[in-house]
């Protein structure tokens, strides 16, 4: 029956994963969160219901500059949509609001500001719209990466039309503190939730752990070598991106930096001339990407960790719309961990400044460091990357993978090439890396080779003679140097959590006393030295 629609108004043969329970559910009249991953099919959840329910639907959207495209793809199949935003003149707008009026426009978008002009306020107090659609929600959310104040404004208007429509709302970020938010600003009543088409089968994950920060620019020089077609290689700060934009440049590569420091006009014709396959990769920052529609991106490769996993996905999410096999490749390099430390530490700074209190900034911060260690156990991990997704987003699709998915390179058992990670744990657990001479000494290893050998801490304790505290110590020096001492066997998730909690609220992370005074006091030291463990190996 849906999909009779679906034929009918979009020529399209099938739903992608989760639009049909999305459509039945705003269909039924339910208020309704989906919650589907960039590139999912997002648009068509609420122009489907639109056109099956005959009534107008009002389309909240703050990207203008995709309205116009999404409206000239709905006119191009006979549907009746038009905008009102800033880019129009007051007589395009007095237009289309008359067109509103007499009923002749079936799908309008605005973008949020819009619900500040009274003019349009006094149109919506004398229409009724049957359902009210909220595209990127999430801007209503300060724990969201855009936050737009004038999706709060436009909140409150739901409750001053004359009768209330549907509301149905869609993002692609998946963090509970923005969904909640969402589902309470827009007060959005027994909302049915869907977390839906998280996985991408085109898209294959390979993750690689504490580069060097020259080896990981080689590594990105290998792979790009040996990709066809373009890609992205996204960095963490806009010095970075000119680096490994010059070093692609001087190996014969056609590659170009992006970032917001540069000129406006410079950045739209990068973006024009990449859509064109002029260069085969950008090197960039975060902010290329929203509102850039290439379906045809070969590979994304992120020369730096981000600070979450949604904020990977969405940008890994960039490959392989078209469907067609792409890569997405983190190289994880020791610096990254200390740089969002570095961040988060600013911004607790920053909170202090603006008068915040402290519980406010130590919410805020556990919710940071709590996003960061779930893109760390990302990085670390050596169980399916795509199930790893999975599970994070609660997408139930995480049940098709319990035998893993055949195309991450945990799944592939695949090794990297060139200088192996073990390779470079050897040489420096060995103490043959120049830079971290004399740290690792004898007696550790003498430790770490029992530990190799599958002996206990207790029975090396008593093979050593010497005491299992000392043993722990020596293990977890060699962990921080990047050696595989199992540290999650002696601390739950939990305890975890409680630490970087702790941490936060201590603020210096450079002694343990003050970190422990946050905690219970029979909490054991051991565990928190394994945290700090934890955020220091990464610092390496
Ligand atoms: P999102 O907003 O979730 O990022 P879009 O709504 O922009 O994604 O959709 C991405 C692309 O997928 C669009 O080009 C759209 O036309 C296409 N698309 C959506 N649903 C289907 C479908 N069922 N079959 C084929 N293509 C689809
Ligand atoms: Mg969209």
């Amino acid at each position: 029956m849906l999909e009779e629609h679906l034929k009918q108004y979009f020529k399209f043969d099938s739903f992608r994963p989760g639009q049909s329970e999305v459509i039945q559910s705003i269909v039924d009249k339910h208020d309704t969160l989906a919650i589907m991953p960039t590139g999912g099919g997002k648009s068509l959840c609420y122009q489907l219901p639109a056109l099956i329910n005959n009534s107008l639907t009002l389309v909240v959207s703050p990207l203008i500059a995709l309205m116009k495209d999404q409206v000239d793809a709905l006119q191009a199949r006979d549907i009746p949509a038009a905008f009102i935003n800033s880019s129009l003149d007051g007589r395009d707008i007095r237009e289309i609001e008359q067109d509103v009026r007499d009923r002749s426009i079936q799908i309008l978008y605005v973008a949020p500001e819009r619900f500040k002009s009274q003019q349009f306020c006094r149109l919506l107090s004398e229409i009724d719209i049957g359902l009210f659609a909220v595209d990127e929600a999430h801007c209503i959310s300060e724990w969201g990466h855009d936050f737009r104040p004038d999706y709060r404004a436009m909140a409150k208007q739901i409750d001053f039309l004359r009768k209330r429509p549907i509301v149905a709302a869609f993002t692609a970020t998946a963090t509970p503190e923005v969904n909640n938010d969402i589902v309470k600003r827009l007060q959005l009543r027994e909302p049915h939730i869907y977390v839906r088409g998280f996985n991408r089968p085109n898209l294959h994950f390979f993750a690689r752990e504490g580069l060097k920060d020259q080896e990981r620019i080689n590594e990105v020089l290998r792979l790009v070598k040996s990709m066809q077609g373009s890609g992205i290689v996204y960095a963490l700060r806009k010095k970075e991106t000119e680096e490994i934009a010059a070093f692609l440049s001087e190996n014969g590569i056609k590659a170009v930096a992006y970032h917001a420091g540069l000129d406006k006009n410079l950045r739209t014709r990068i973006q024009q001339e990449f859509m064109n396959d002029q260069h085969k990769v950008i090197c960039a920052t975060i902010a290329f990407g929203m509102g850039v529609d290439k379906a045809d991106v070969r590979f994304v490769i992120h020369a730096g960790m981000p600070k979450t996993l949604e904020g990977y996905y969405q940008e890994a999410g960039r490959a392989g719309r078209d469907g067609e096999k792409a890569y997405c490749i983190l190289l994880h390099a020791g610096k990254d961990n200390s740089l969002h430390h570095f961040f988060i530490n600013n911004s607790m700074t920053q909170m202090r400044e603006q008068g915040k209190s402290q519980s406010e900034i130590q919410s805020v911060v556990n919710v940071k460091y709590e996003q960061l260690r779930a893109m760390q156990n990302y990085v670390q991990s050596n169980s399916c990357r795509r199930k790893a997704i999975l599970e994070y987003f609660g997408d139930p699709a995480v049940k098709d993978f319990d035998k893993g998915c055949k195309s991450c390179d945990i799944c592939l058992h695949h090794k990297w090439s060139s200088e192996s990670k073990e390779k470079a744990i050897v040489d420096k657990a060995l103490d043959k890396s120049p830079d971290k001479k004399g740290e690792m000494s004898g007696t550790i290893m003498e430790t770490v080779k029992l530990y190799q050998a599958n002996q206990t801490i207790e029975e090396i304790a008593k093979i050593r003679s010497i005491s299992e505290r000392t043993v722990f110590g020596h293990l977890l020096e060699w962990y921080i140097a990047g050696g595989d001492f199992a540290v999650d066997e002696f601390i739950t998730k939990d305890e975890e959590k409680q630490v970087f909690e702790a941490m936060a609220r201590a603020g210096d992370l450079s002694k343990l006393t003050p970190i422990k005074e946050q905690l219970p006091e029979d909490f054991e030291w051991e565990k928190i030295k394994i945290v700090v463990g934890k955020v220091k190996r990464i610092r390496i």
